[in-house]
């Protein structure tokens, strides 16, 4: 179920289907077009399937996603080698003709990289004004082709070729576990230092925002569970630092730090300044919320 995400992209999506907070526009990338393909009509079903908090591939709303006649979603097909501004317009007469009869209006854009750049000031247009329950959805193998004008109106969804394994070293992860801890415990002399550290190499950012997001997380499952589960990382004193974690911060406090985490993410996957944000990620860690 949504396998090709990373756990930060797949809260993002169900924290909008479950707030019914949906955004007017997702980006999909990083992937191959099969990949990028299931991976959005798993979100769909996701979005509309009522049995399951992810899909069940049985309902009639599953099977009308998965047999493309759900009349709700238009998918737009590069026309040969590009897409056209011809397509665009279409699309755009379909959303000024958006009937409340049904649920959202959804337009899945296939390969938006492959744009011409008169199609993409139109498409532009459309970012610009959303409309009510109008989603549309781009799909993307890179995101450095897109214009940056339509990169800063959607929401970036990172898909992954393989299923992401995490692969931080126990050394990494007890300095995390600690640098936490410290923090929760009110000290925050060292929160510069160790932004600065965790950011100093670009490549790892994602997998440190990712481990501190599902550190977080198994503390709120630890908390609302209250059982000695095993969690999948079964590394050195996870458990301990769990435990540990829990006794510092209530239920409603882990859950503004996910929300901020998310936060974070998305803004460093919008380039901004990675060891700033983490320093205010760890800062509002630090204080009474
Ligand atoms: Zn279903």
């Amino acid at each position: 179920m949504l396998d090709n995400l990373f756990e930060t992209e797949k809260n993002i999506l169900l924290n909008h289907i479950d707030k019914d907070t949906m955004s007017h526009a997702y980006l999909f990338y990083g992937a191959g077009e099969d990949v990028l393909d299931k991976t959005i009509l798993e979100f769909l079903k996701t979005l509309y399937c009522k049995n399951s908090k992810y899909y069940c591939d049985e309902c009639e709303e599953c099977i009308k996603i998965n047999t493309n006649n759900n009349i709700d979603i238009t998918h737009i097909y590069k026309d040969s080698a590009s897409i056209k501004i011809k397509q665009i317009r279409d699309m755009q007469y379909k959303i000024s003709l958006s009937s409340s009869e049904y649920k959202y209006n959804i337009f899945v854009i296939h390969n938006a990289d492959t744009m011409t750049i008169e199609s993409s000031n139109a498409f532009l247009k459309t970012l610009e004004e959303p409309v009510k329950d109008t989603i549309i959805i781009l799909s993307s193998p890179s995101k450095e082709i897109l214009l940056p004008t339509i990169l800063s109106r959607c929401i970036h969804i990172k898909v992954n070729d393989n299923k992401v394994t995490l692969s931080l070293s126990d050394e990494e992860k007890n300095y995390i576990f600690e640098s936490l801890s410290n923090i929760l415990k009110g000290n925050n002399l060292n929160n510069v230092n160790i932004s600065k550290k965790l950011t100093k190499d670009k490549n790892k950012v994602e997998n440190y925002t990712l481990f501190i997001m599902k550190f977080f997380s198994d503390v709120l499952i630890y908390k609302e569970s209250n059982l000695d589960m095993t969690f999948n990382d079964k590394s050195s004193d996870y458990m301990e630092y769990i435990k540990q974690v829990n006794n510092l911060v209530t239920k409603d406090k882990l859950q503004k730090i996910i929300d901020k985490i998310l936060y974070i993410n998305e803004m460093i996957n919008y380039n901004a300044n990675a060891s700033l944000a983490f320093l205010d990620l760890f800062i509002y860690i630090g204080e009474d919320i």
